[in-house]
This record gives structure tokens, C-alpha cells and sequence, in this order.
């Protein structure tokens, strides 16, 4: 094993720490098989002679170490879960990340690199420089874009309001779940709560340092918290398409950094029910990444509907533990105004594994409506088989554009050959309209680009796509 130091959690939340991972994922350069460091303001840290990483937060080469542990943490937690190795949705094997990418108060993830890049800036509230590749959190949330793209590559590519939003949520649900899986920040939770995860704690608290400074600067006082986002809040779910684009932090917006409080709410007291039953915080992350992870698999290759997720989550606890958590997850999606969704499953048992998506497609034609084209098998490692067929058309959005709506459907089978669960999702085309209205009028200044003009039409309609872009 490799020894490193790192904030287990974020600058604001607690000191730098020794942790260990091993030498064989982070290498002697901070190259590993599947994340890697690319720096190109500092010389990339190398191992010493015991292979150990031990820079102190004054050297650069500790927010690169940060940086690769973080991220590395991630997926390793993830694919823990989901018991298996699981793909990027770029080429290759690997990860990059860019613990120094330049200045600017933000961090994200872009397919198109096959990256992560964190910035930095200067925050005159804190007196310091801000370095977002220093909190795990925030490394944690844009992993967590990385890993869902992987899982789910076409929900990159829609303007849907709710699927954008569920690409946030799962960033923060995998800094929940590397904040639960290291013992500091177990004991810290405890110190702060005595227990009662109805109080704020780090695990409630998402992007520290981050939202600290950066909601000091602007000048409204009322803005001032801790923190950038906080799991403890009251949203409850409402057709994000009847939400204003955007809003005051303090509100519901069809924004995605807005709109996903309300799973990310959901998905913090799954946590805590799990935690006041088992009294076990370490127990309580591990059985949510589970259900979170398995839930994801099973819902449309598509699209993301939060009462669809939490049906599969339902199923998913059926599946790996008998059902004994579905008191507590429908506690936490009730209160959060999410639906459980779950579609009649008929009754149906394959005689012999789809050997691939040819043989796949009788499957989707037989049990679906028709018309999905087999696109994709998902073995878990649980033994479950996903098959996601998808079928597409161009849908005129009004204002002159277009954009390619796709339609998704998912069936999932156990290890025996039963069909368990099945999605077939509503294509929404004002909702895709609604979202690319959004980011056509949001100025794009500063950012990169989420949007691209792909050709004309017949009708003189433009077509456009949306880029799998993420921004913290
Ligand atoms: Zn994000």
C-alpha cells in the first residue's frame, strides 16, 4: 500500500490526514490504470522510496495527490457496488485529472477529454486561494458525472431539465457516499450530530470551502452559508418544467444545481433511516450506494425520472436484501414528493442469455411496445442482465431548432433468466424544448460551451445537440 495525505473530507471540514491506497492504482507518478494526474502548471509529484505520497498542503503536489485519491476513491466505491469494473464513456481506460486547470471559481467533468479540470481563486472572505481539486467533495461530485456517463452515456446528451439535474445528484450522492466510507468523517458526523442526522453535519454539507467563498461573493448577506449545498433542505418534487430556468440559491429552479436538492434530499434521509436502523454510518452508505448504484442500471439508457429511480431503487432493495429497506426509502421519497414508479412487470423467463444485441432484440420487441433498437447489455455483478434498447426522432423545438429525442426502454433480468424489472420511458419533447431553451438563453461567458449547431434542416430548421458537458 501506498501512504498519502489528504483532507478525508474538505479544507473547511477537518485536517490533512495519512490514508493508503494501493501501489497498484496509483502508480509512482500518479498514474494509475484507470485516473491520472495531468498537470501542466506544476511537475507532477512522484512516490518516494517507500512508494508514499506525503506532501503537506503548502506544495502543490499535495492537490494533485488529493485530486487522484479522491477520484480514485470514487470509483473504486462504485464499482464496489456495482461488482464489476465499470467503463468510462470516452475511449480508454483512463481518467484524467487536472488538479490545476487554470483560474476561475468552478470544476467540471467533460466527455470529450475524457477529464475532470479543477480551478482555482482567490477568496478575499477566506484570505486564501481556493484550490477545488482540494476538497473531496467536489473531486467527488465531478467523478460521480464521470461514472454515471459510463453508466447512462445518453443522459449527456439531452437538455431534459430532470435528467441534467439527476447528473448533479449523483455527483453529490457519490461525495455522500466517499464522505461515509472513511471512519474521520464517521466520527466527525457523530461529534457534530450526537447521533441525529436531522442536524447539519459534513455529510449534509456539500462543497464546504468552495460554497463559503464562493457565496461571499456576491453581496447579499442572506446568501452567506457554509456551505455550497445543503441535503437538509425542504424541496419537494415538482415538474421541473413548470420551474423558472434559474433562481435564488435559497429556491427551486428548473436549474440543474437546483433541481437536484430534491433527490439529493431524498437520497441524505435514505441515509439517515438506513443509519437509525443499523446504527452503522459505515453500514448505512454502503447499502445506499448499493440501492443507488443497482437503481441506476435499471432505468432508462435515456432518461432520468426521479419517481423511476425511486421504483428501482425499491426493486433493487427487493433484490439484494428481501425488501427490509423499503420502509425507509419510502419514508425518504415520500417526503421529498417523489413518486415510486414501477411498471407492471409480465411474466417472463428467457431460455438462454442474449449472447449479444442481436439476439437481444427479440427480447426488447416481444416485451416492449416496439420500435427500440437494442443498444446496450449491462451484466452487473450481481448477476443481473440489463438490455436498454433506444429509438430516436427529430422533434422541431420551436424558434427554429431541432434536437434529436430519444426514447428509451430497459429490461432487467436475474441470473436465472426472469425478467424483474422493466422501464419504458415518455419521450418528453416539450421538456426537451423547455431544457434547450434553457441553455440557449443562459450566457455562456466564461464557460465552455453545452451546445452545438450540427446541420441545417430540409425546413430550414437548425439542428442542435447538446455536449455531454458538466459543470460543478
Ligand atoms: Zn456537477
Amino acid at each position: 500500500m501506498s501512504r498519502v495525505k489528504t483532507y478525508s473530507q474538505d479544507p473547511m471540514v477537518g485536517p490533512v490526514m495519512e490514508d493508503t491506497i494501493e501501489i497498484s492504482k496509483i502508480g509512482r507518478r500518479l498514474e494509475g490504470p484507470r485516473v491520472e494526474v495531468w498537470d501542466q502548471e506544476v511537475m507532477k509529484a512522484s512516490a518516494d522510496g517507500q512508494g508514499n505520497y506525503l506532501y503537506g498542503p503548502e506544495n502543490r503536489k499535495f492537490d494533485q495527490v488529493q485530486a487522484f485519491v479522491s477520484s480514485q476513491k470514487t470509483l473504486d466505491l462504485f464499482e464496489g457496488y456495482a461488482q464489476r469494473s465499470l467503463p468510462w464513456a470516452f475511449e480508454g481506460e483512463t481518467l484524467g485529472v487536472g488538479p490545476h486547470a487554470g483560474e476561475g471559481a468552478n470544476a467540471y467533468y467533460q466527455r470529450s477529454y475524457g477529464a475532470l479540470s479543477f480551478y482555482y481563486f482567490d477568496s478575499k472572505a477566506l484570505g486564501r486561494r481556493v484550490q477545488t481539486s482540494q476538497s473531496a467533495d467536489v473531486v467527488s461530485h465531478e467523478t460521480g458525472h464521470a461514472i454515471l456517463d459510463g453508466l447512462k452515456p445518453e443522459f449527456g446528451r439531452t437538455f431534459d431539465r430532470e435528467t441534467k439535474a439527476y447528473h448533479e445528484a449523483f455527483g453529490d450522492c457519490a461525495a455522500m457516499l466517499l464522505t461515509l466510507s472513511r471512519p474521520a468523517n464517521r466520527e466527525a458526523i457523530l461529534a457534530e450530530t450526537g447521533g441525529d442526522l436531522r442536524k447539519e453535519n459534513c455529510l449534509s454539507r456539500m462543497g464546504e470551502e468552495f460554497g463559503y467563498a464562493v457565496r461571499r461573493m456576491n453581496k447579499d448577506p442572506r446568501d452567506d452559508r457554509d456551505y455550497l449545498r445543503t441535503h437538509l433542505n425542504d424541496f419537494r418534487y415538482i415538474n421541473p418544467d413548470t420551474l423558472p430556468a434559474d433562481g435564488p440559491r435559497e429556491t427551486l429552479s428548473g436549474e440543474s444545481h437546483s433541481f437536484c436538492q430534491v433527490w439529493t434530499r431524498a437520497f441524505y434521509d435514505t441515509l439517515a433511516g438506513l443509519f437509525e436502523k443499523s446504527g452503522d454510518l459505515g453500514k448505512a452508505g454502503e447499502v445506499g450506494g448499493n440501492l443507488l448504484t443497482l437503481g441506476t442500471h435499471m432505468v432508462s439508457p435515456t432518461r432520468a425520472r426521479y419517481s423511476q429511480l425511486a421504483g428501482a431503487m425499491l426493486r433493487a432493495d427487493q433484490l439484494l436484501y428481501g425488501g427490509e429497506n423499503s420502509a425507509v426509502l419510502r419514508q425518504a421519497f415520500d417526503k421529498a414528493g417523489i413518486e415510486c414508479v414501477q411498471e407492471a412487470v409480465p411474466d417472463f423467463n428467457w431460455s438462454q442469455p442474449p449472447a449479444d444485441l442481436a439476439e437481444a432484440q427479440p427480447l426488447l420487441d416481444q416485451l416492449g411496445p416496439g420500435g427500440f433498437q437494442a443498444q446496450r447489455i449491462l451484466k452487473d455483478g450481481h448477476g443481473f442482465t440489463v438490455i436498454e434498447g433506444i429509438q430516436s426522432e427529430i422533434v422541431r423545438c420551436g424558434d427554429g431548432k431541432a434536437s434529436e429525442v430519444a426514447q428509451g426502454m430497459s429490461l432487467t433480468f436475474d441470473s436465472s433468466g426472469r425478467l424483474i424489472h422493466k422501464v419504458v420511458d415518455d419521450p418528453s419533447p416539450h421538456s426537451e424544448a423547455i431544457g434547450m431553451n434553457d441553455e440557449m438563453t443562459r450566457s455562456p461567458s466564461g464557460l465552455p460551451a453545452t451546445w452545438q449547431s450540427l446541420r441545417q434542416l430540409g425546413d430550414g430548421t437548425t439542428l442542435v445537440a447538446r455536449l455531454p458537458v458538466f459543470i460543478d
